[in-house]
């Protein structure tokens, strides 16, 4: 999942931040109802609804937990193999952790996919263990065949993750042995998301059989599957997308030397001297020292009720809430950190405190349009 979404903060494991999409309330609710109104009463028969409820709650709450182990794992292989992590969120469909850079090799791509189908198959063995153990001991049925749930949930939720599918676990494998073969990232990359096409467009097509066949838990495939469709295609794209601006810094696409909004001036006088200048959306605003001080567009300017006795200080949206780079800093890097990435906002570029220029999101399009034709960039390194 991509993450215009906004997720709830968790805290930190291991340094990195934990959040969760409200709709990871629904999973629970969700699971815990399969395994409160059609696992339990088979397994256990003869309790309350509301045991049975406590306990379906708690096994999903407990699959939950095993979800973000599944991450975790993914995220603390990345990190012990020098790829940097961002964030884990856990919503509807699972859990996604984000990578701040792509793994440089085959194998490095490889062990952080592996990781997480491995951790759940752990868990779910470790589940079964003691499933099995607190049968032996004469356990109560209704504390037993949640256990038994977990491990087999866990189970399956390994196998699952292992088919052959961008954006699946299996996709990332299949991408590195494609890579690892032919030495061409981009060909792995390919072929994962065709897989996760075709295999998206296969569980829609079987989730919508069950629907018609009445059974509602079909909707949960086709969910799936439209989600498995959508990202396989993103992720090409994003794929294309590093490809393609590859070694390029903020300074190649940037707009240099960008017309300024002096600071101390007002508003109103500001608007009358556009209204005879280039036509410029979004200006940087600098103190009279020069330093840079944030960032205003034609819009908010506008829409400035006392135009007279407003200042352009006072207008503009300041750093450091406003996004900012440096002119020599790969653009790779600012689209993982800025707006820009979700095609929004402008990230003021600055050097020493001083404005060298603006990067929009249409500065990337032309770049990513123009790296179609023509090789954009001059710092490929030769060696
Ligand atoms: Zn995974």
């Amino acid at each position: 999942m991509n993450t215009g979404v906004r997720s709830i903060p968790l805290g930190r494991v291991c340094g990195i931040p934990v959040g969760a999409h409200w709709s990871t309330l629904v999973a629970v609710i969700v699971i815990g109802q399969v395994v409160a109104v059609s696992v339990l009463p088979r397994e256990a028969p003869g309790q309350s609804s509301a045991v049975y409820w406590t306990a379906g709650v708690l096994a999903a709450l407990a699959f939950m937990a095993s979800l973000l182990c599944h991450e975790l794992a993914h995220a603390l292989t990345a990190n012990r193999l020098g790829v940097g992590v961002r964030r884990i969120d856990l919503w509807l469909l699972g859990g996604v952790s984000q990578l701040s850079s792509s793994p440089a090799t085959p194998r490095i791509e490889f062990l952080i996919s592996v990781a997480g189908p491995g951790t759940s198959a752990l868990i779910g063995a470790l589940a079964f263990g003691t499933g099995t153990a607190l049968a032996a001991w004469g356990a109560p049925a209704v504390v037993v065949s949640p256990v038994v749930w977990l491990a087999v949930a866990n189970g399956v939720l390994a196998v699952f993750n292992l088919v052959p599918a961008a954006p699946l676990d299996g996709g990332r494998v299949l991408a590195a042995a494609v890579w690892w073969r032919t030495g061409d990232e981009r060909r792995g990359a390919k072929a994962a998301a065709f897989a996760g096409r075709a295999f998206g467009t296969l569980l829609v097509a079987f989730g919508l059989m069950q629907v018609f066949a009445g059974l509602l838990t079909g909707l949960w495939l086709v969910l799936m599957g439209v989600y498995l469709t959508v990202s396989s295609s993103a992720e090409q794209s994003a794929g294309e997308t590093r490809h393609r601006l590859g070694t390029l810094l903020v300074r190649d696409v940037m707009v240099p030397d960008p017309q300024i909004a002096p600071g101390w001036w007002t508003v109103q006088a500001f608007l009358h001297d556009l209204a005879s200048g280039p036509h410029s959306r979004v200006f940087p605003v600098v103190a009279f020292d020069g330093a840079a001080v944030g960032v205003v567009s034609l819009a908010e300017l506008v829409g400035v009720r006392e135009p007279l006795n407003t200042r352009i200080a006072d207008a503009c949206r300041a750093l450091p809430d406003v996004p900012t780079a440096a002119p020599d800093e790969p653009l790779l890097d600012v689209l993982g950190r800025t707006p820009l990435g979700q095609r929004r906002g402008v990230v003021l570029v600055v050097r020493d405190g001083h404005v060298e220029g603006l990067v929009g999101p249409q500065d990337v399009a032309w770049a990513l349009e123009l790296a179609r034709a023509v090789p954009l960039g001059r710092h490929e390194v030769t060696s």
